[in-house]
């Protein structure tokens, strides 16, 4: 039966990656995975997160099954990271969640999860949004449509027009939107546009679903649930889907959480149910490890006060190497304006070249990032950034 089959296309980013490996050019830049480097170019493991992996180590004294809920402590911990420990909803007791395989089986939970709430719901995504959001929601037969957001040309957010397709979308629906740092494009929402988003939200009675995979490396751990916390609190069903992969370094751990606010207790315990049995017919369980050392950090003060500052340092890095690249690029004499790229945030923002100078700087000059021009920020540092300014300039001016 396989014969019938036809190839699937490579993943452009680890194609990309695999190119960038086999390059023997000495001042090789990689901007194409999007995963936190510091500044010699290596993804670290936390300290708070090695010391919470040795306290578990030492005393975990079972590995049986964790149900499909995954660690209770860790599902309230991130709804509380999320929400903040005093948010209506919790209050309301509103709120479920359950332990995911990363960000992306949270999704991928959420969208099987939507097909059963409404088979014939149509999920909106940004235009663009994350390459997988599509394929994730689709692969669970959802219908998925854009609604515009990014405006290449001017850098900044289509947002009249924006608000106008979610003013026309209905109730039967759901409007994904980026929590902060959205990805691929650094564009996000100022908090006066949430609160209009959150206005046509609750106007429309769309459900919202929320993807919030870089809690933390916009302005703060706070800061940027400014519109997971309003639209919770004003809405009446939502979904949020967490990763722990960036602000906890936890990428291969795989772990994320699903979370789900119901009208009131009584149909938040049914729609739970339901998610539950989504679980059970997906992966049965969640992988335990990297909730364990979550719940362990979160749940000390000492190295919860360790992990804030470790994060802070991955987002003041990123913030960084935005402000150092566009002052280099001034430095080489470059006329263009990309100032856009030090207001942008995350580990995202699309430089704004045609994809024949992609092409260029990759062969010329071992430069390599996607087609669309989109770079990952955490590539950069103190001793790439010159050689990738000059390049850039040559290749632009
Ligand atoms: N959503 C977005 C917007 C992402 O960028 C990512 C990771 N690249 C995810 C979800 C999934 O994260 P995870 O690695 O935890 O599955």
């Amino acid at each position: 039966m396989f014969n019938k089959l036809t190839a699937m296309p490579a993943d452009p980013i680890l194609g990309l990656l695999t190119k960038y490996r086999e390059d023997p050019h000495s001042q090789k830049v990689d901007l194409g995975v999007g995963v936190y480097k510091d500044e010699s170019g290596h993804t670290p493991i936390l300290s708070c997160v090695k010391k919470a992996e040795k306290f578990r180590l030492d005393t975990e004294s079972t590995k049986v099954y964790i149900g499909p809920t995954g660690s209770a402590d860790f599902n309230r911990l991130m709804s509380e990271l999320a929400f903040g420990t005093d948010h209506p909803a919790l209050l309301a007791n509103r709120v479920r969640t359950v332990s995911t395989p990363g960000g992306t089986g949270a999704l991928r939970v959420a969208a099987d999860f939507i097909k059963r709430c409404n088979p014939n719901a149509t999920l909106w995504v940004s235009d663009p949004t994350w390459a997988n959001h599509t394929g994730l929601f689709e692969a669970a037969g959802i219908n998925v449509k854009t609604y515009p957001y990014y405006d290449y040309d001017s850098k900044s957010l289509k947002f009249d027009e924006m608000k106008a397709a979610l003013a026309s979308i209905s109730a039967d629906d759901v409007v994904l939107l980026h929590a902060c740092c959205h990805n691929p494009s650094g564009m996000d929402l100022t908090n006066e546009q949430w609160d209009e988003i959150i206005a046509i939200s609750v106007n429309q009675g769309f459900t919202p679903l929320i993807d919030m995979a870089y809690q933390g490396f916009g302005d703060g751990v706070d800061e940027d649930a400014y519109g997971v916390r309003n639209m919770a609190a004003a809405v009446e069903t939502m979904v949020l889907c967490s990763s722990c992969s960036k602000n906890f370094g936890l990428y291969r751990e795989r772990i994320g959480a699903c979370t789900i606010i119901g009208k009131d207790a009584a149909r938040a315990d049914i729609a739970f149910s339901v998610l539950l049995y989504v679980v059970r017919c997906i992966y049965s369980m969640p992988p335990a490890h990297g909730a364990a050392i979550v719940e362990t950090i979160l749940g000390s003060e000492t190295l919860k006060q360790e992990w804030l500052a470790e994060l802070k340092e991955m987002r003041e890095r990123i913030n960084g190497n935005r402000a150092m690249l566009v002052a280099k690029l001034k430095e080489k004499g470059v006329q263009q304006n990309f100032d856009f790229i030090a207001e942008q945030k995350g580990m995202f923002s699309f430089l704004g070249i045609t994809s024949t100078q992609v092409a260029e700087l990759q062969e010329h000059y071992s430069v390599y990032m996607v087609d669309s021009s989109r770079i990952s920020i955490a590539g950069i540092g103190n001793g790439n950034v010159d050689y990738l300014a000059e390049s850039i300039a040559k290749v632009i001016c």
